[in-house]
């Protein structure tokens, strides 16, 4: 084990989880029991009593604090305003809602204790209390990414343990739209695995309905690969060796006299190639309106209270 001084700070993004955030605490505690260990949780723009749980648990408790954000900007935010201000010699990122279990939490921190490595990844052994169409689409969008970008994301969750170098060099990333999940990954730091059954929600429901999943889905592939656009390219040019065979095609059939009807190789030639410009359209445009936002420059997020003794400053 590391000296008695290492402390390890947990952070945890919190949306509307009034009816969870007290337990996770106290299980937290509980688990961390011989550790020195803090909790900063960061609301993420709740709009019920959430701020105001996490206020009474830091005045009653020193280890716990928290930061509010002004108004919802994302997990994304949250994880990386808390990663930015967390105090502690390793950083522990985990849900609220105890789907991330505090045994396997002090399990990461163990092993790093140990000297396993820089950051110690969460992963899911069973996903559970998911639908069908949950699964189905983690796994197509988990298989898509991975042939676009050659990262493997496969069960990843965004329960990490990252220490200070890898927490430093995370939040020293410049991009506005971030994918914590992959983060870490493309650092090439020295990485272990803990394996954990993730168990249904300790209360309250999910904050990501399909449409965020899917919104997420693109950013993420869009965030690390520009392979959809050069799909664009390459398509334009096999195109372009069909139209050369049609084209010579069409002239052997008008020098022929044989040039009468093909209305239907027409309509179908223009539809296809119609659709294929405009999703080619498409993708370009996703690519640059992640470009337009980037170079906005606008911060990850805005603080609007603290609370509980914040050491450091954040600068995401
Ligand atoms: N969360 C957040 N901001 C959001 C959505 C979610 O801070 O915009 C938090 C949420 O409070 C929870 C964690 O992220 O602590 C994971 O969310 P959730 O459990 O709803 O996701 P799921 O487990 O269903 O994927
Ligand atoms: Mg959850």
């Amino acid at each position: 084990m590391r000296s008695d001084s290492t402390r390890c700070t947990i952070v945890l993004p919190v949306l509307n989880e009034e009816s969870v955030i007290e337990k996770t605490a106290s299980e937290l505690f509980s688990a961390f029991l011989e550790v020195n260990m803090d909790i900063l949780f960061v609301d993420d723009g709740s709009t019920d009593s959430t701020w105001k749980k996490i206020t009474e648990l830091s005045r009653d408790n020193p280890l716990i604090s928290g930061m509010r954000f002004s108004r919802n900007f994302g997990k994304e935010s949250a994880m990386l305003a808390g990663i930015s201000d967390a105090r502690g010699d390793c950083v522990i990122v985990m849900d609220a809602d105890l789907q991330h279990p505090p045994s396997a939490a002090l399990e990461m921190f163990k092993m790093w204790s140990r000297g396993a490595g820089e950051i110690i990844e969460g992963v899911k052994t069973r996903r559970q209390e998911e639908g069908f169409l949950n699964k189905f689409g983690a796994k197509t969008f988990y298989r898509i990414l991975r042939a676009l970008s050659g990262i493997d994301l496969d069960n990843a969750s965004d329960f990490k343990l990252l220490d200070r170098a890898a927490a430093d060099l995370i939040i020293s990333m410049p991009e506005r739209q971030t994918f914590f999940r992959a983060m870490s990954g493309w650092t090439g730091l020295k990485t272990a695995r803990v394996y954990f059954d993730a168990p249904p929600r300790a209360g309250g429901v999910s904050k990501f309905s399909m449409f965020k999943l899917m919104k997420m889905a693109v950013n993420s592939i869009t965030a690390y690969t520009s392979l959809p656009m050069q799909l664009v390219t390459v398509t334009g040019l096999g195109f372009f060796l069909f139209a050369l065979v049609m084209s010579v095609q069409t002239l052997y059939m008008k020098l022929y006299g044989k040039a009468a009807g093909g209305f239907t190789t027409v309509i179908i030639l223009l539809l296809l190639i119609g659709s294929i410009l405009m999703i080619s359209l498409g993708i370009i445009g996703i690519y640059i309106s992640k470009i337009y936002n980037e170079v906005k420059c606008r911060p990850r997020y805005v603080l609007a209270e603290t609370t509980g003794d914040r050491i450091g400053g954040g600068k995401v």
